[in-house]
């Protein structure tokens, strides 16, 4: 599809990218491939605005993927990150900010007793399925369809055949062996996990899920899945594993946690506990951590865990996000869902606003959405004409139908009216896209 504005520098830069980095991007998503055109390669963000490295400013729905949600810049976590950041930038040995972080993270989420700093969502979801492995003696993980742990070789098993099924590896790298003690449910179904149980008892370390899921759109457990879960596993001596590295600290001041209040054994973090810097985390009960390196005999490290520059970052911004602060997000995404289903609605576009706590995404179905294959059933062409129309409009929307959008405190009524002025002719768009 040929788009009628140009953005020549980001061009330029993703010609320059692209002969020196795969795909011209470090992380797959940001390469547009799911909706076309040139990825924007943004030189600032201020607030709720991105601008581009063609001047262009946009209202920024995606906050880094989660992370900013006080929006971009804050002056409070600039200043804590320029003091740390004056003091040196990695030391290698314990320091004080990572004990603040680890200390207010277990502050608001109950069930973490103890917790392990990591740089990445990726690595916290890693070393949480190695410990519950460790800690059962057990070789076998339960993961959902369409959920997203960070890309993990065992985790990238997501092939939905819709039954209890051994997952085939979806990524070439990953090998049967790999992949092989991973069994692939479909999310939203507490029949096929007792199915899988009843199948292999005591073979089941964990069940990892996403506490609320955002990686197939946002698709919110139904009333009473997590907590099946959590028994299912409790009876079985299985771990449930909540991965809260997109919901922890975004969806209240306890993550989804604080919203269901179900008791994960572990959990994992990232995103937003670091501020816009590479810091995650996994927790939980005391007992089972307590097998972690050098506490216990399940290894894990890194050079740059607790790095002081990014838990100096996280605690700043973690220290302001109180109740207000959520209130505020939430009343955000509320007025946006409303001001999104108007404008499809007004356009005749079958469409549904799924929302969990302020992370919501739009599926262009009215069937309601509870799992994968209900996700992939939504007309996601008309996904590409929308967000064009949004982008040439000057609204930076993920790209892709299947990401949930992100706002923060700092969308004020002007990045509101900005996103409202360009609704309709995008729901136009999307009405007039053809598959
Ligand atoms: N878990 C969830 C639920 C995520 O959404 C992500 C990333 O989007 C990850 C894990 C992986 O985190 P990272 O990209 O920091 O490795």
């Amino acid at each position: 599809m040929a788009y009628s504005y140009e953005a020549p520098v980001s061009q330029t830069l993703f010609d320059r990218a692209s002969l020196v980095t795969p795909g011209g991007v470090n992380s797959p998503v940001r390469a547009f491939r799911a909706v076309g055109g040139t990825p924007r390669f943004m030189v600032s963000g201020t607030g709720p605005y991105l601008t581009d490295a063609d001047g262009r400013e946009y209202v920024d729905l995606v906050c880094s993927w989660g992370p900013m949600i006080l929006g971009h810049a804050h002056p409070q976590v600039i200043a804590a990150v320029q003091e740390a950041v004056a003091r040196g930038t990695s030391f290698g040995t314990p320091g004080e900010g990572e004990v603040a972080l680890a200390e207010e993270i277990v502050a608001r989420v109950e069930p973490v007793e103890q917790v392990r700093l990591v740089s990445s969502g990726t690595e916290a979801t890693m070393s949480a399925i190695r410990l519950a492995r460790g800690f059962t003696g057990r070789a076998k993980v339960v993961k959902f369809a369409g959920c997203y742990h960070g890309h993990v070789d065992a985790l990238l098993a997501a092939a939905g055949s819709g039954v209890a099924t051994f997952g085939l590896p979806d990524t070439p790298g990953v090998t049967g062996a790999q992949a092989g003690d991973t069994i692939v449910l479909p999310y939203n179904d507490l029949d096929a996990v007792r199915a899988a149980f009843a199948a292999q008892p005591g073979e089941i370390a964990c069940v990892i899920t996403e506490a609320s899921p955002g990686n197939m759109g946002v698709v919110p457990p139904l009333d009473g899945f997590n907590a099946g879960l959590k028994e299912i596993c409790a009876a079985d001596g299985a771990l449930f594993v909540s991965d809260e590295v997109m919901t922890g600290f975004r969806t209240s001041k306890a993550g989804w946690y604080g919203v269901d209040g179900v008791r994960p054994d572990l959990m994992t973090f990232g995103k937003v506990m670091g501020g816009g810097f590479p810091a995650a985390a996994f927790g939980g009960r005391a007992d089972v951590m307590a097998h972690l390196a050098p506490a216990g005999p399940v290894y894990q490290a890194g050079t740059l865990s607790g790095n002081p520059i990014a838990t100096a970052a996280g605690l700043a911004q973690l220290r302001l996000l109180d109740d207000a602060a959520y209130a505020k997000v939430d009343a955000v995404s509320a007025e946006l869902r409303s001001l999104v289903g108007e404008a499809f609605t007004k356009e005749g576009v079958a469409h549904t606003v799924s929302a969990a706590s302020n992370m919501f995404s739009v599926f262009f179905t009215d069937e309601p959405v509870r799992d994968y294959e209900g996700a992939k059933k939504q007309e996601a062409f008309r996904f590409t004409a929308f967000f064009h129309s949004m982008l040439e409009q000057g609204v930076y929307l993920p790209p892709s139908a299947f990401e949930s959008w992100f706002v923060s405190t700092a969308h004020d009524a002007r990045a509101v009216e900005r996103i409202a002025a360009a609704l309709p002719a995008a729901a136009r768009a999307a009405s007039e896209a053809t598959a």
